[in-house]
C-alpha cells in the first residue's frame, strides 16, 4: 500500500480521536472497532482470487491467485504439515486459467513438501499445460515437475456433480473470455457458490436463465462484481465481468442469503471499495426494501461461517 495512503488513514484516525474528549489509551480498541470505517482501520487487500472452504475431509480451495501464497504460509505455520494424510491433501478447483487465478501457485509452499497431495480440478482442457507454462525457466526457477508434492490434474465435466472431500461439487459454465466456471458446493443443508469472472448479459433478465437455478437459495454466493453498472454497460461491455447491481438482482430473485462482492476492481482504493459496498446496499433497499440479503465485500482474510 502506498505510503501516502497509509498516512491518509493515520491522519483520519487521529482526527477522529481528537473529536472524543477524554479518550484514553484503554479506550483505543473500542474506538478503532466502532468509530473508524473498515477502509481506515483495515484494508481490502490486494491479493488475487483464492478462497478456502473448510468443513470437508480435506483442504478445499478455489483458484490459485496470489491469495494462495498467504494461505500456504498460514498452513505451514499451523503445524498441519506434521499431521495426518487428510491434513496434507489439497483440492484446488479452477474457475479458469487467466493469470490472476493461477499466478500464486509457484509460491504455494505446501507444493514443495514431500508427502503433500494436490489435486487440481477444472473443466478447461489445458489446465496442466497452463500450470506448466507459468513455471518454464524463462518465468520461474523451479519447474512444476521439480515441486516435491504429488500434483495431479483432473478433468471435470460441466454441470456434472462429483463427491469430493466430503462435498457435492458441481461446475457450471459462465460467460467470460475463454469461458470460466462457477462451482456449487453442498454439504448437509448448506450450499455455497463460488462464482467469479462472469459477465451476466441481457439474458440474465429471463426467468429461464440457467444461472438462477444454479444459485437458488444459496447460503452464500461469492459474486464477480468488479464493475459499477455504468462501467459494465458503457466502457467495459464484453470484458467478462459483472456489476454489483446485477449481483443484487440475481441474489434477491433466487433467495440467496448472503452476497459477497468479489474480484474488486484493481484500480479502486479502499475508500472507493467501501463506497461501492454502501452504494450496493442502497441499491438493495431500492430494489427490494423487504429483502434480508446480507451484502459484504471480500477482503484478504475474511472468514464467513455458514
Ligand atoms: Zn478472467
Ligand atoms: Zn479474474
Amino acid at each position: 500500500m502506498p505510503t501516502e495512503i497509509i498516512r491518509e488513514k493515520i491522519r483520519f484516525a487521529i482526527a477522529e480521536s481528537l473529536k472524543i474528549p477524554g479518550l484514553t489509551e484503554d479506550d483505543l480498541d473500542e474506538f478503532i472497532d466502532t468509530k473508524l470505517p473498515f477502509a481506515i482501520r483495515g484494508s481490502y487487500g490486494s491479493n488475487t482470487s483464492c478462497i478456502e472452504i473448510k468443513g470437508g475431509t480435506h483442504r478445499v480451495i478455489c483458484d490459485a491467485g496470489t491469495g494462495i501464497r498467504d494461505m500456504g504460509n498460514v498452513y505451514m505455520r499451523s503445524g498441519a504439515i506434521g499431521g495426518s494424510a487428510d491434513d496434507k491433501t489439497f483440492h484446488i478447483f479452477m474457475s479458469h486459467l487467466h493469470w490472476d487465478h493461477t499466478q500464486g501457485f509457484p509460491f504455494f509452499v505446501p507444493a514443495y513438501i514431500p508427502g503433500v497431495k494436490i489435486f487440481v480440478y477444472g473443466v478447461h482442457k489445458d489446465i496442466e499445460q497452463a500450470f506448466r507454462n507459468q513455471q518454464i525457466p524463462v518465468h520461474f526457477p523451479v519447474q512444476l515437475d521439480e515441486m516435491n508434492a504429488d500434483i495431479r490434474f483432473i478433468q471435470l465435466d460441466n454441470k456434472k456433480t462429483y463427491e469430493i472431500a466430503g462435498f457435492e461439487v458441481t461446475p457450471m459454465k459462465q460467460n467470460h473470455p475463454g469461458d470460466s466456471y462457477s462451482y456449487k458446493f453442498r454439504k448437509g443443508a448448506k450450499t455455497f457458490i463460488y462464482s467469479t469472472d462472469a459477465e451476466h448479459k441481457e439474458e440474465s433478465d429471463s426467468e429461464m436463465y440457467p444461472y438462477l437455478e444454479f444459485i437458488k437459495g444459496a447460503d452464500a454466493l461469492i459474486f464477480d462484481a468488479q464493475y459499477s453498472l455504468l462501467d459494465a454497460i458503457d466502457s467495459k461491455l464484453n470484458w467478462g465481468h459483472s456489476s454489483n447491481l446485477t449481483g443484487v438482482e440475481l441474489a434477491v430473485k433466487t433467495g440467496v442469503k448472503r452476497l459477497i462482492l468479489f474480484h474488486s476492481e484493481h484500480t479502486y482504493s479502499d475508500f472507493q471499495i467501501e463506497k461501492f459496498l454502501s452504494d450496493t446496499r442502497k441499491y438493495l433497499n431500492l430494489f427490494d426494501e423487504t429483502s434480508g440479503l446480507i451484502i459484504q465485500t471480500a477482503y484478504d482474510g475474511l472468514e464467513i461461517e455458514l
